[in-house]
């Protein structure tokens, strides 16, 4: 099976494609982890990629097509995987489309969460408190100042991959402000049909 899961940030994207890993085996790749490690090990892209994202804006395209085709060959991935965070631009929409095709295997469907802008800073505050409270590092992207910027770059330049997949057929809508578990139910009978 083959996902990806859109929506802005702090919709739930993170969460639900947890849960998918746990159902279905199957990979999350999440290009916003994959970055934050890079930076965390301080490679080449990390450096490059650092301070981009402490702004709040999108990482070139070029890098994170080039993680994701690199990461999508790995034998983990072979029975499928949940891009999170990825495609985020039409750029990468064109550049999954052409990886997905090199490697003669197709998206199954692109599900989008639906959320109440004016509860995403709420859910942005909280996840930073709860990484504190855990003692868990927390993100320096994770501030109300930030988010505006995430949520500014979400509506310029990922917002029109609705209509992308719309066109294609493959775009699946689900209400991300309902409860976790119904989100979860509910993308569950998005898949059951969409992958027969
Ligand atoms: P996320 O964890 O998905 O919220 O991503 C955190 C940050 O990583 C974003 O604000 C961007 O700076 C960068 N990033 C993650 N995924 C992408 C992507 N697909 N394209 C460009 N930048 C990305």
């Amino acid at each position: 099976m083959r996902l990806i899961l859109l929506g802005p940030p702090g919709a739930g994207k993170g969460t639900q494609a947890q849960r998918l890993v746990e159902k279905h085996g199957i990979p999350q790749l999440s290009t916003g982890d994959m970055l934050r490690a890079a930076v965390q090990a301080g490679t080449e892209v990390g450096k490059r990629a650092k301070a981009v994202m402490d702004a709040g804006e999108l990482v070139s395209d070029a890098i994170v097509n080039a993680i994701v085709a690199e990461r999508i060959d790995q034998p983990d991935c072979a029975k499928g995987f949940i891009l999170d965070g990825y495609p985020r631009t039409l750029v990468q929409a064109d550049a999954v489309e052409a990886m997905l095709a090199e490697r003669g295997i197709a998206l199954d469907t692109v599900i989008e969460l639906v959320v109440d802008d004016k509860a995403l800073v709420g859910r942005i505050v909280k996840r930073a408190e709860d990484a504190k409270a855990a003692g868990q590092p927390v993100r320096k992207d994770d501030n109300p100042e930030v988010f505006e910027e995430r949520l500014r770059e979400y509506y310029k330049k990922t917002a029109p991959l609705t209509g992308y997949y719309y066109a294609k057929g493959k775009l699946k809508t689900v209400d991300g402000m309902a409860s976790i578990d119904a989100v979860t139910a509910e993308i569950g009978k998005v898949l059951a049909a969409a992958v027969k």
